[in-house]
């Protein structure tokens, strides 16, 4: 039997203000326990919630960037739970009118070497729309249900407290964006993708820190089951707060495979929360799935409803940068690019600003048309350039090599002045100096001597050197055998120190040799 594994999200996004939701304590990163919670906060009486203005924005920009409708009227609703880090016993939250609903985000990704789970790509019942060819990779749409903004709980301690739990309110209150997916993703790896397009974007739109570790942005993961070609949903099981694409990937494809088993062997899922641990490799069960009756959700009394004009909506478009999936189509069409480079360097704002300042320096004035040279920087700056950051740990925005710098490499190799081999260790003495100016590739290149040997007639005296010290290899060469060749080859690099352009040398070289 062939099965289908269906996975929608719902992903966590902590919001970049300054200050919580509801009040004006600080929502900084790290401090020492309890010290950022304001009465409001810690759920005092008589105190009351205000919403915070820069929260909504943060909401208008998502839902502007998906295509999504804004609410013009939207409520804060009370979801009633007890928890020991929720001292209010509630958490303020949106319900039956979110900010946002609607909308879509559209995934560009490729199989690659793992399990695609299911038959994906095989089967019929995927609605063909939604996902489809790409130069080797696939291109989904994924429609979102909702957007809502709520506040975050508190933190229970549990680490060095004499044996006891400790509650840290610093986190309670935070804002959050969840954002609800439709079960529209059909292996964990789509779903993976999914999570990692939704995280350049909110981060590209300036809304979340983006940090994984310290939780800005979580993932909920709905995993169901079916037989290939069943039109009717499977009960599906939520694996909760997964801050890892690897983790949440795997953790789909291990959740899918036991529903699998289960169902195999006779069993049937039942509806639950589960826990995944990535030691172990497995999820399990926490919790059985509340009824969302249970949460006795009610419009907050203490809040008036949100509203949102025109004209607010209008002052924010405003402000949206170009976005990722725009860029990265212009990038493909104006400069050339495979439909993947134009994915890796819209990647982030700051790689795709960086890949355009080294197309404006270039002589031609670049970002006029694709050009051998907008390939060739596009290279640079995919390869050499990230792993060079990758490699220090550094972000683009800190990069020791200027654009204008990258720009001048790129020309010196385009016009023969120096080799692609050369060029890197030019870059490499660019990156641990300090100019910041294009000059200072030619002056690496003259100080060290690195220019191309050019004049023809010196490379010929040595070539014909080489020929006449390397007797035994031109024998060798005559009778037929290449790897003779190559040796000469060598040698003559070797004599000009590197400096000679190798297809001249091997063209001089075959000539005398004849
Ligand atoms: P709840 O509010 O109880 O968590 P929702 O109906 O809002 O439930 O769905 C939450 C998430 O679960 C959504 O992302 C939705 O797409 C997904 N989902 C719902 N049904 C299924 C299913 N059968 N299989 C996989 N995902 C599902
Ligand atoms: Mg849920």
């Amino acid at each position: 039997m062939q099965w289908e594994i269906v996975v929608g999200l719902e992903t966590h996004v902590q919001l970049a203000t300054r200050s919580k939701m509801f009040s004006d304590a600080s929502t900084a990163f790290g401090a020492a326990p309890n010290t950022q919670a304001s009465f409001v906060d810690l759920a005092l009486p008589g105190v009351l919630p205000v919403a915070n203005r820069a929260a909504v924005e943060c909401a208008l920009r998502f839902g502007l960037a998906v295509g999504a409708q804004v609410a013009r009227r939207s409520v804060f609703a009370r979801k009633n739970y007890f928890y020991p880090d929720l001292p209010k016993g509630y958490q303020i939250s949106q319900f039956e009118i979110p900010v946002v609903s609607g909308g879509a985000l559209q995934v560009l990704w490729s199989e690659g070497d793992a399990k695609a789970g299911g038959a994906d790509g095989k089967d019929g019942t995927r609605e063909p729309q939604r996902t489809k060819q790409r130069e080797g990779m696939r291109e989904s749409f994924v429609r979102l249900v909702r957007a809502h903004l709520e506040e975050d709980a508190g933190k229970s301690l549990h680490e060095d407290f004499h044996g006891m739990t400790g509650i840290d309110l610093n986190r309670a209150g935070t804002a959050l964006l969840e954002i609800v997916t439709e079960p529209d993703m059909r292996s964990a790896r789509e779903a993976a993708a999914y999570a990692r397009t939704l995280h350049a974007l909110v981060v590209w739109l300036g809304i979340c820190d983006g940090n994984l570790q310290e939780g800005s942005f979580r993932c909920d993961a709905n995993v169901s089951v079916r037989p290939m070609g069943q039109a009717a949903l499977g009960t599906r099981c939520e694996i909760k707060n997964l801050n890892s694409f690897r983790f949440l990937e795997r953790a789909i494809e291990h959740e899918a495979a036991r529903q699998v088993e289960l169902i195999s062997d006779g069993g049937r899922v039942v509806q639950e929360t589960r826990l995944y641990d990535p030691e172990r490799d497995e999820t399990r069960s926490m919790r059985g799935k509340e009824d969302a009756h249970d949460y006795r959700y009610f419009p907050d009394p203490d809040l008036p409803p949100l509203e949102i004009d025109g004209a607010w909506i209008e002052r924010v478009r405003a402000t949206m940068p170009e976005l990722p999936a725009a860029m990265r189509d212009r990038f493909a069409q104006t400069y050339g690019l495979s439909a993947y480079d134009a994915a890796t360097l819209t990647a982030s704002r700051g790689v795709a600003g960086y890949y355009e300042a080294v197309l404006r320096a270039l002589p031609a004035g670049a970002p006029a048309a694709a050009t051998p040279l907008a390939k060739a920087a596009a290279n640079w700056v995919m390869g050499e350039l990230a792993a060079a950051l990758n490699r220090d740990q550094r972000a683009i925005e800190d990069c020791p090599v200027a654009p204008e710098q990258l720009a001048r490499l790129v020309v010196r190799i385009d016009d023969g002045t120096i080799s692609g081999k050369t060029a890197r260790d030019v870059f490499a003495d660019l990156w641990g100096g300090q100019a910041r100016d294009a000059d200072a590739v030619d002056r690496i290149v003259d100080a060290k001597g690195l220019r191309q040997m050019s004049d023809a007639g010196e490379l010929e005296r040595i070539v014909d050197e080489v020929i006449a010290d390397n007797a035994r290899s031109v024998e060798e060469f005559r009778a037929g055998r290449e790897k003779a060749f190559n040796a000469l080859v060598g040698q003559v690099m070797k004599a000009t120190r590197g400096k000679a352009n190798p297809q001249q040398v091997n063209e001089l070289l075959r000539r005398r040799l004849q």
